[in-house]
C-alpha cells in the first residue's frame, strides 16, 4: 500500500462517523497537496485532517486515535464521543440492511447500550453472552436514545471475565399527551408464545383465532422538551384507570363494542402529568411504577403550544 492510501485510510477511519467522506476523494486531496503544492505527505495528512476538524466542528481530542477513556454504558450522555467500555453482548439482532455488519445490545452493571457495527469496518464478530473490551468506539444519539457505533479503528478484545449487567431501568416525568391505536381492551392471540395483539380477530401470523382479552396502553408522554412512548400492562392500566379487565368487559359487553372502554379510559388519563419508571425496550418505556401528579395546567399548555 502506497504512503498517501496509508494516510488517506487512517483520515478516512477518523472521519468515517462525522462526515460524508470517502476514501478516494481523501486520497486525491492528498495527492494533489503532495504532487501540485510539495507539501510532506505527513504534513498533507496533519493539514487535511485539520480542515475536516473544522468542518465536522470538532476537536482534535475528539477524534480517534488520542486517549480514550473507559466509561460505563449508564454514564454516556452525550453524542459524539470517543470511549473505551467493558460489556457483555446481551442479545443479537437482525440487522436490517447488508451495510450493518451487527447489532444488539451490549451490558454491564451500569445498564444497557444498544450498538451497531458496520459492514465496512471489518470488524471481528461479537458473540452473544461473551465479555469484551471494545477500544474506541464512538456514542451517537437519536431522539434522546443513545447508542455506540464501533468503527474500524475499534479494538475488541474478548476478555475471560463475567459482568453481571443491570437492568435499563428509567424514570420519566410528562403529561400523557396521547394514547394510541391498540390501546384499552384489546385481544391477544391464544397460540403459545404468539400473544400478538389481534386486528378484526385476526393475528398476522396465526389468522383468525379466538382471542384473549386483555388491557393496556400504549401512551406518549410528553416531558415539554421530548416525547417518550410508554406501555402500561394490564395491571399498571387497571390501577391508572381504575378499570378493571373484568369491568372493561362488561362496559364493552353493554355497549356492543370495546372502544367505550378506551374513550373512558382517555378521558381521566389524557393531558394529566405521571412520574413513570420502568425499563426501557426498544423505543418504549415499560412501565413498572407510576405516580400521579395531577393535571396540566392549561396555561402553561398554552405558552407551550404558542413557543412551538
Ligand atoms: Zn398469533
Amino acid at each position: 500500500m502506497s504512503e498517501l492510501r496509508q494516510h488517506a485510510e487512517s483520515v478516512h477511519a477518523q472521519f468515517d462517523d462525522h462526515l460524508e467522506v470517502d476514501l478516494e476523494e481523501i486520497e486525491e486531496r492528498l495527492e494533489t497537496l503532495v504532487s501540485e503544492y510539495k507539501v510532506p505527505p505527513e504534513e498533507a495528512r496533519r493539514s487535511l485532517v485539520s480542515s475536516y476538524l473544522s468542518e465536522a466542528g470538532l476537536e482534535r481530542d475528539e477524534l480517534a486515535g488520542g486517549q480514550t477513556e473507559r466509561v460505563s454504558v449508564g454514564s454516556i450522555d452525550e453524542d459524539e464521543q470517543w470511549v473505551d467500555v467493558r460489556v457483555k453482548v446481551v442479545e443479537l439482532w437482525e440487522p436490517r440492511s447488508d451495510a450493518i455488519a451487527q447489532v444488539g445490545l451490549l451490558g454491564d452493571e451500569s445498564g444497557r447500550i444498544k450498538f451497531v457495527s458496520f459492514a465496512t469496518s471489518e470488524l471481528e464478530a461479537l458473540e452473544e453472552e461473551c465479555v469484551y473490551e471494545l477500544s474506541n468506539v464512538v456514542t451517537d444519539e437519536y431522539e434522546g436514545q443513545y447508542s455506540i457505533k464501533l468503527n474500524r479503528t475499534t479494538s475488541i478484545t474478548e476478555l475471560d471475565d463475567d459482568i453481571e449487567v443491570g437492568d435499563d431501568t428509567v424514570e420519566q416525568i410528562g403529561a400523557l399527551v396521547d394514547i394510541q391505536r391498540g390501546s384499552g381492551l384489546i385481544k391477544r392471540c391464544p397460540t403459545d408464545d404468539c400473544t400478538r395483539v389481534l386486528q378484526n380477530g385476526r393475528c398476522t401470523e396465526h389468522g383468525e383465532v379466538d382471542g384473549e382479552f386483555d388491557l393496556r396502553i400504549k401512551g406518549v408522554l410528553d416531558d415539554g422538551t421530548a416525547v417518550q412512548e410508554v406501555i402500561f400492562d394490564c395491571e399498571q392500566t387497571e390501577t391508572l384507570t381504575d378499570i378493571t379487565l373484568d369491568r372493561a368487559k362488561e362496559m364493552a359487553k353493554d355497549a356492543l363494542d370495546t372502544s367505550v372502554v378506551i374513550e373512558e379510559m382517555k378521558a381521566s388519563t389524557l393531558g394529566r402529568y405521571y412520574q413513570v419508571t420502568g425499563p426501557q425496550f426498544g423505543r418504549y418505556l415499560l412501565v413498572n411504577e407510576f405516580e400521579r401528579l395531577g393535571a396540566m395546567d392549561t396555561n402553561d399548555a398554552l405558552v407551550r403550544a404558542r413557543s412551538i
